[in-house]
């Protein structure tokens, strides 16, 4: 076969968008560590809940028995030998604009050259470039792509994330967005979030009018979402407006989320705690101050690590003074056209080098931290008996090795409800 054609088929090859169904009850034993992050929201330990050789006994889509292989009662139909593997529960990427149209590889070059954010946002780049692309897109075009990083992110460990509108700024594509991510039929679970206040877009002069608008369309948008978001910022939306439109989601029944503190600490992270918000999201610029006010309220830190990372900063939010202050953190790709990866794997490792967070910490952040901060963790995030059945299985003999052995991807087998959606397949071989 010539190779180019061998090589584009490795990808589709691989992937299996629709479940294959195994019978009813499946057993996964003999994981050289089985973390079953149990217990609840992590903060002051990280306890990762480690059963050496450890065995999981699963009927339909729930956790049954949980324990290690020679103790384990139950017998199956089918059976998986995790010898030598880490299992784990599915990652939850609590932070994701998974719909989008087009990509912005070109602004790497502006990025090369210095230039910031907010500079190539002026210039008519950044969210409005992917405004333009995602209003002149049809609903199935959007399907379409994002069913395709939906695939890489399954591939890579998530079984669950949150995806927020936002590249549309208008009811039409809001709506289009929102209808994009119910609408989508995929083993990963979304959670859809409005983020109707995103950016400026061109029709408005003044942020305060984009936002009396915003407040106008809530009521209709409101029964597409679970959360509403705002990119609270300086040059973006103050934090006057952030409260008015969020309190607005809150009367129809969306719960706050905020993009807090990215850029330049403006008190957004006072806005979440006035509003009650479930998580403030980026906060790399957070003070002393705001990150003490966040620890009295228990909101929920979530970080983006990928993001400075593809602005090529060297500048990080402050895990260490986040987790010292008990707040309980969690992390996430912010999959978008700027910080471009499907990646939880990649997340954990920039979280551990670039943030000094523990691989406990980071395992923590990326699964039962990251499902409370989208209002999940009674179902998901750990391996817990009446627990939905979304594991994962690593070539990895110990969860040291995850973040460490970077660049690659270590998951072998990713198991959602219940049900085997993708192994890795041998087409190089
Ligand atoms: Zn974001």
């Amino acid at each position: 076969m010539d190779m180019n054609v061998k090589f584009n088929n490795l990808l589709s090859r691989s992937i299996f968008i629709f479940p294959i169904y195994l019978p009813y009850m499946l057993l996964i034993k003999n994981a050289s560590q089985l973390l079953t992050l149990a217990g609840g929201i992590k903060k002051e330990d990280y306890e990762l809940g480690i059963i050496e050789n450890g065995a999981v006994l699963i009927e339909g889509e729930k956790i049954v028995e949980i324990g290690s292989t020679k103790e384990l009662k139950g017998s199956a139909d089918k059976e998986i030998d995790a010898s030598s593997k880490v299992v784990m529960p599915g990652f939850v990427d609590p932070h994701t604009h998974l719909v989008f149209s087009g990509t912005r590889e070109n602004e790497l070059y502006m990025k090369l050259q210095g230039k910031t954010y907010l500079e190539i946002l002026k210039m008519g780049g950044g969210i409005l470039r992917t405004v333009r692309a995602t209003r002149n897109a049809s609903k199935e075009a959007l399907i379409k792509e994002s069913m395709r990083r939906l695939d890489y992110m399954l591939v890579n460990g998530t079984t669950t994330a949150e995806a927020k509108s936002g590249y549309g700024l208008n009811y039409e594509d809001e709506r289009k967005i929102l209808e994009v991510i119910n609408d989508i039929k995929h083993p990963i679970d979304l959670v859809p979030t409005f983020l109707g206040a995103h950016a400026l877009p061109p029709e408005f002069k003044k942020s305060g009018e984009h936002i009396e608008y915003m407040k106008k369309i809530i009521p209709k948008i409101a029964p597409l979402a679970k959360f509403i978001d705002i990119f609270c910022e300086k040059g973006v939306f103050n934090c006057e407006e952030s409260k008015e439109y969020l309190d607005e989601g809150k009367k129809y029944g969306l719960v706050p989320k905020i993009h807090a503190d990215e850029i330049e600490d403006i008190g957004c992270t006072k806005v979440a705690v006035e509003v009650g918000a479930i998580s403030a999201d980026h906060l790399v610029k957070t003070s002393d101050e705001n990150i003490e006010l966040m620890a009295k309220k228990g909101i929920i830190a979530v970080f983006l690590p990928a993001t400075p990372y593809m602005l090529l900063s060297k500048e990080y939010a402050r895990a260490r003074k986040f987790i010292e202050m008990g707040i309980p953190v969690a992390l996430a790709t912010d999959l978008n056209p700027n910080a471009y990866t499907e990646s939880m794997q990649m997340v954990i490792s920039l979280a551990i080098t670039q943030m000094h967070m523990l691989p406990e910490e980071a395992i923590a952040a990326s699964t039962i931290n990251a499902a409370a901060a989208i209002g999940m963790k009674d179902k998901i995030g750990s391996l817990e008996k009446g627990k939905q059945a979304d594991l994962i299985i690593l070539d990895a003999k110990n969860y040291q090795q995850i973040g460490y052995h970077f660049g690659v991807n270590l998951v072998e087998k990713v198991i959602k409800k219940g049900k085997l959606v993708w192994s890795r397949g041998n087409v190089l071989h």
